[in-house]
């Protein structure tokens, strides 16, 4: 019951002849659908109001209520005006303060987000740790910003202005395009947090403040982002946990309920797993017809075009082998999760429910490949033909494995290269499109 699925489901059951009485049977069903994925009533309503009178005017048929709907959706996700993605000040360092109650990501997403502007946007970020409630949130910080490469500011003994202060002087001296200040939580909203965080934001004149919203919590999402908009200011959400459980229908009310609008999307524990927030492509992705423009950013950042040649060539002359596994393994790992870059996909939104959490790198099969391959000889790792039965034994029992293991994996991974050089020939993406319906 995720807002994809619900719309998914609508779309699919909706007949029509061409009369009002096929669009009454089509409105009712979406509303039902909305309602299950955690929507708020009040815009359903209007949602499905608009779309009705703006089918009508266009002539009743299924094409317009598509068109209707999609205008619609993105008219309520959408705040004129307003700020999309990230938007970098005229004067550097943008400065960005994270706000929001404890456990919605904040850390995560600071993280997240310091990694989306290095990589993708190519900017010199810097990390400051105001949030000093917890000696642990400091040290969480410093794991995520060491595994991405970001400099942190942090000390423990220093109050939270105190520091800000510092980062931020630091930031100005040896030109950091970004700063991105996480700051502390609570489990409920209470006065000490909101003067704290008063005074940082005293210290630190952002430019931007983003509320950092757990989707899982549904309409409270909403009333606490708009207490710490009335208390604090903010300027952007960012909805985490966008994936797993969460029904995320409090998506669609946010911008309107709120005033401001969506920012970002996280979907997923690991860092590459953000999206901007781009109403049109959210739009499509719901409605089930993918979002290869964001797909294309991503791959863009994370790919080297030349390195992309190289491989599709050799993909397509079959002489896909174990060390190009093992590069490939890595760039994917940029893309994010497995699940995420398949919902980005035209008709592949069904492949990513099947996957579910699957993570790549971690599962079963992919070990078995890493230690098999520990255990190659640079030729072997170059050939995979040259693996004969004497061969493959010793490879066995260099990687704890026994020997119907490593057979299994390595008829496992010809398919696969049989399959990726059928994939890379022309029409391939479609051919895998079809397969998946
Ligand atoms: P903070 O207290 O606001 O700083 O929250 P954290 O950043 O420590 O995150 C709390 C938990 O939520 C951690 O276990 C994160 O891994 C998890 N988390 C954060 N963002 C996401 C997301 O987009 N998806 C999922 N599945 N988990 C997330
Ligand atoms: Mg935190």
């Amino acid at each position: 019951d995720t807002l994809t699925d619900s719309f998914k489901n609508a779309i699919g059951k909706i007949r029509f002849h061409d009369d009002e009485k096929a669009l009454k049977k089509a409105t009712t069903e979406l509303k039902k659908s909305l309602l299950k994925a955690d929507v708020h009533h009040k815009v359903v309503k209007d949602l499905i109001s608009s779309v009705e009178i703006e089918t009508k005017k266009n002539g009743v048929g299924k094409d317009n209520f598509l068109k209707a709907l999609q205008e619609k959706l993105t008219d309520i996700l959408t705040i004129e005006g307003a700020p999309k993605g990230f938007t970098f000040s005229s004067k550097p360092p943008t400065v960005v303060l994270m706000i929001g109650l404890q456990g919605s990501g904040k850390t995560t997403t600071t993280g997240k987000l310091a990694y989306f502007l290095k990589e993708q946007k190519k900017k010199k970020v810097l990390v400051i740790a105001a949030d000093l409630q917890r000696l642990a949130a400091v040290e969480q910080l410093r794991q995520i910003t060491s595994q991405i490469d970001i400099d942190l500011v942090a000390d423990e003994n220093a109050k939270p202005e105190e520091i800000v202060k510092r980062g931020i002087e630091k930031a100005e001296k040896e030109l950091y395009d970004v700063v991105l200040i996480d700051t502390a939580g609570r489990l409920a909203i209470d006065e000490e947090l909101m003067d704290e965080l008063a005074r940082v934001k005293e210290v630190a004149q952002p430019d931007e403040l983003f509320y950092v919203a757990d989707a899982m919590t549904g309409q409270d999402a909403v009333r606490t982002a708009q207490t710490f908009k009335e208390k604090v200011g903010i300027t952007g959400v960012i909805l985490t946990k966008f994936d797993g459980d969460s029904k995320g229908g409090v998506a669609l009310g946010l911008t309107q309920q709120v005033g401001v609008p969506l920012r970002f999307i996280g979907a997923g524990e690991k860092m590459p797993d953000l999206e901007q927030f781009i109403a049109d492509r959210i739009v499509s992705r719901l409605m089930g017809a993918g979002d290869v423009e964001s797909l294309a950013e991503k791959a863009a950042a994370a790919i080297d075009p030349k390195e992309a040649k190289r491989m599709t060539q050799k993909i397509k002359k079959g002489q896909f082998n174990f060390n190009d596994f093992l590069d490939q393994m890595e760039q994917m790992k940029k893309l994010g999760s497995m699940k995420s870059i398949m919902g980005m996909i035209p008709g592949m939104g069904n492949m990513a429910k099947q996957l579910g959490d699957m993570d790549l790198e971690n599962s079963k099969e992919i070990k078995m490949i890493k230690a098999m391959v520990a255990s190659m000889t640079p030729k072997e790792r170059e050939n995979p033909d040259l693996l004969t039965n004497m061969r493959k034994r010793r490879i066995a029992a260099g990687a704890g494995l026994d020997q119907v293991q490593v057979n299994r994996v390595l008829k496992q991974f010809k398919s696969a290269a049989k399959m990726a050089k059928k994939l890379s020939g022309k029409g391939g993406m479609k051919q895998m499109q079809d397969m998946m319906k």
